[in-house]
């Protein structure tokens, strides 16, 4: 995914640093040193011994085709140390080193070109009697390279002292690097098993993480899990391209494809993450973020298409700017997310950091302080690596936090039960208390006489058996009396039926003032019927709180209708309980001595024989 910079980026910084990196500045008297093939130091510093000669399209040299057909007098440049890098050019370059066996045994060294994408190597070497040992480069089937190696390699055997001159001719329609080494075939072999092992590692990393993610997402459903996978397998399968490996391993013998191959690799790769960034930044669908990286994800499909149709220096110029804008995009609105909120976000920007890593080592690569093809790959590997497990961590805490976001949701579900529960059992608590007191009500009202307000008929049938058997269980006395007005019916008669319930109202004040001890009770019990129960209360007491009611009301006036004064009467009789009594029993007398008192002349109280002996706090 970094190795999109590297075209891009060249393209731009070459413009600017072409002196730098190429030649700088190349003395007029060329001088290109042949090299002790035997003398380590001078393998290390190759560049210094190296000549080069770039041709553009016109000149002589860019149309010749073999060393011989250069002019004699054509100058070369020396590298001084310097390390070819080229940008986007049509010009064919042309590379020459003198190497020397100072040895007294015959030896073979290889020269290697450290950069496998490249359309075409030829290399020569003298004493091949003019033909080219190896015609070879991205252009051509794998094989044309001799060595089934992913870099150039060419096998150069010295005799004991012999000298040969070595020439390179290249030309791509890439970025056009040439780092050169010249190795023994150990020191070859080794760095070529070690690179083999972090290859493998990176690579087999990146495949497992891809695998991984391709079964979360079928045992989970969760899209994002695959548009990881595809991510990382797409991103894999560019930088092996890059790497020159799927030149050597996928398609080796169609050689066309090598360069269409990863414009569209690139393609599909800012697909992928355009898909899965979209995905996992969780963008609101119709969002402005949303309508871009639609956008983005259309015009990477479009270029995948393009990638076969457009020739190579453009169709990759217009992916990797594409992927450049991708990359930007994703990580702005990344940023956007992560301040809206959104947590994951921030791991996701931390982990696309490692691109903005990748940007530094291609710019720094353009700059001409990392044209090491090797390093540059290792940095990259290490950038790319650092990514894929930030990514996969950042989906490890998306997850978790989507889990807490479950948690949560589950514990306030449970409060608010709990809650409703609570307030629920507390409405039901009042209810049943305002139905209680609704009751109580209801029961008073029953118990309770409305035109009067004293108690009715039906307190009196409750209450009379348990005072009876309250008497009879504590032995103190009970005396009921009953209370009949006089001749009621003559002041219904006389001044109307509402005047009769004046003077009821009023007898029951009267009953009211009289009876003021809390256990006695004033009784409406009929029409102008009234009783009085007096627990604890004997004959004596109770026939003289008759006579004083008695007294009182005839002695109190109510004004009639018609504005006369009117006296009213009572006749009351009383009777206290005897051993061996029942309630009715004791009513029953009590009614008998009231008649006695209408019969008397009324306006006077009886009292029921015979009388118990008790004494009473209302008599003695
Ligand atoms: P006595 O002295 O023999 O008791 O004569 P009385 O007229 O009071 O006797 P009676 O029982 O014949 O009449 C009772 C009258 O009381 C009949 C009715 O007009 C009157 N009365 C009964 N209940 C009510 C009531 O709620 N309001 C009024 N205004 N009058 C009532
Ligand atoms: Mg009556
Ligand atoms: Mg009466």
């Amino acid at each position: 995914m970094l190795l999109y910079l590297r075209y891009f980026i060249p393209i731009v910084a070459m413009l600017l640093t072409t002196g730098l990196a190429i030649a700088a500045p190349p003395a007029q008297t060329e001088q290109c040193p042949t090299l002790d093939a035997n003398n380590p130091e001078q393998r290390a510093s190759l560049m210094d011994h190296v000549c080069f000669l770039s041709a553009p399209p016109g000149e002589p040299a860019h149309q010749a085709n073999t060393p011989e057909a250069l002019s004699a007098d054509t100058h070369w440049k020396a590298a001084n140390g310097h390390d070819l890098v080229f940008s986007h050019t049509d010009a064919v370059y042309w590379v020459r080193l003198n190497v020397r066996n100072s040895g007294d045994t015959g030896q073979l060294w290889y020269l290697k070109l450290n950069y496998p994408l490249l359309d075409e190597v030829t290399f020569w070497q003298t004493g091949n009697d003019g033909t080219a040992a190896i015609a070879t480069g991205d252009q051509y089937p794998f094989m044309s390279r001799g060595i089934d190696y992913r870099y150039f390699l060419l096998p150069v055997t010295l005799g004991a002292n012999e000298t040969r001159t070595i020439t390179i001719r290249i030309r791509s329609s890439g970025a056009l690097n040439v780092p050169l080494s010249l190795e023994t075939p150990e020191a070859t072999i080794a760095q070529s098993n070690h690179l083999t092992l972090v290859h493998g590692l990176f690579y087999g990393a990146l495949l497992v993480f891809a695998a991984f993610n391709l079964l979360l997402f079928f045992s989970s459903g969760t899209v994002y899990y695959f548009y990881n996978a595809f991510y990382m397998a797409s991103l894999g399968l560019f930088l092996f391209a890059m790497g020159g490996f799927a030149n050597q391993y996928f398609w080796p013998d169609s050689a066309g494809f090598a360069n269409t191959s990863i414009p569209m690799l690139m393609s599909v790769s800012s697909l992928a993450m355009t898909l899965f960034g979209r995905s996992f930044l969780e963008i609101q669908p119709g969002s402005r973020s949303d309508r871009v990286l639609r956008g983005l994800a259309l015009t990477s499909l479009g270029l995948f298409v393009m990638a076969f149709i457009l020739p190579y220096n453009k169709s990759i110029v217009l992916s990797t700017t594409v992927a450049l804008i991708i990359i930007a995009s994703l990580f702005l609105i990344g940023l956007v997310r992560w301040r809206q909120g959104y947590l994951p976000a921030k791991w996701y920007v931390m982990a696309w950091s490692g691109m903005l890593a990748g940007a530094l080592i291609y710019a720094l690569a353009a700059f001409g302080y990392l044209a090491d093809f090797l390093a540059r790959e290792i940095f990259m590997q290490v950038a790319v690596g650092a990514q894929v497990i930030l990514l996969n961590y950042a989906m490890v805490q998306r997850w978790r936090l989507l889990n807490q976001k479950l948690l949560d949701v589950e514990q306030n579900a449970r409060t608010n039960l709990e809650l409703k529960v609570h307030e629920r059992t507390a409405q039901l608590r009042n209810t049943m208390r305002e139905l209680e007191r609704a009751n109580r009500q209801l029961a008073t009202l029953s118990l309770n006489d409305a035109l009067t307000g004293l108690h009715n008929r039906r307190h009196l049938d409750n209450l009379l058996p348990e005072l009876c058997a309250e008497s009879r269980r504590s032995g103190q006395p009970l005396t009921i009396a009953l209370l009949d007005a006089d001749h009621f019916k003559a002041v219904n008669d006389d001044w109307g039926h509402d005047f009769g319930d004046q003077c009821l109202q009023h007898i029951a004040d009267i009953l009211r003032r009289h009876v003021k001890r809390p256990r006695d009770v004033a009784i409406r019990f009929g029409g102008e019927e009234f009783a009085i129960l007096l627990p604890g209360t004997g004959a004596d007491g109770a026939r003289r709180l008759c006579e004083q009611i008695l007294e009182d009301l005839a002695s109190s006036r109510m004004v009639t209708t018609d504005g006369a004064y009117l006296s009213l009467t009572m006749s009351a009789g009383t009777a206290t309980l005897i051993p061996g009594e029942d309630e009715r029993e004791l009513f029953r007398r009590a009614d008998e001595a009231l008649y006695r008192a209408k019969a008397a002349g009324r306006n006077r109280a009886e009292q029921s024989e015979p009388a118990p002996s008790w004494s009473t706090p209302h008599g003695e």
